[in-house]
C-alpha cells in the first residue's frame, strides 16, 4: 500500500482518530481499534516502512528505538515483567504469510488477563 493511502501515516498525522497513548517526533503509539487482548496497543514509526521484511541494517536503529519504546510503554500502561505471572507479548506480523493487515510496520503489544482472541 502506499504511503498516500495509509491507514497507519493518517493516524500518525492525527487525520484519523484514535486513541494515542503516546506520541513523539519518530513514534507514534494507540489502542487497537479491535483488541485480541485487554491491553492491545500499536507502536508504529511516523517514517512510513511497509514490514520488517522491507527493512535494511540502516532501519536498526529505528527499529532498536521502537522495541525500547514498546518496552517503556509496557510499563506506563501497567503490563511489564516485574515478576510473578506478569509481563506482556510483543508481535510484528510480516506478510500475508505472518497475518499482516495493514502495511505500516507496527509493534503489537498484548497484555491482561486470558482468553485473548487468535490474530491472524
Ligand atoms: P496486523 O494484522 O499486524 O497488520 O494488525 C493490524 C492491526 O491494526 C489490527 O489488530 C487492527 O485491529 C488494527 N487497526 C486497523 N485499523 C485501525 C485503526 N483505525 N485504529 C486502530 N487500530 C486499527
Ligand atoms: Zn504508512
Amino acid at each position: 500500500m502506499s504511503q498516500e493511502n495509509c491507514i497507519f501515516c493518517k493516524i500518525a498525522a492525527g487525520e484519523i482518530p484514535s486513541k494515542k497513548v503516546h506520541e513523539d517526533d519518530e513514534f507514534v503509539a494507540f489502542h487497537d481499534i479491535n483488541p485480541a487482548a485487554p491491553v492491545h496497543v500499536l507502536v508504529i514509526p511516523r517514517k512510513h516502512i511497509e514490514t520488517l521484511s522491507s527493512c535494511t541494517e540502516a532501519d536498526a536503529p529505528l527499529l532498536g528505538r521502537m522495541l525500547s519504546l514498546t518496552a517503556r510503554l509496557a510499563g506506563e500502561l501497567g503490563v511489564a515483567y516485574t515478576g510473578g505471572d506478569t509481563g506482556f507479548r510483543t508481535v510484528i506480523n510480516t506478510g500475508p504469510g505472518g497475518g499482516q493487515e495493514v502495511y505500516h510496520i507496527h509493534a503489537h503489544i498484548l497484555a491482561g488477563e486470558r482468553p485473548w482472541r487468535r490474530m491472524g
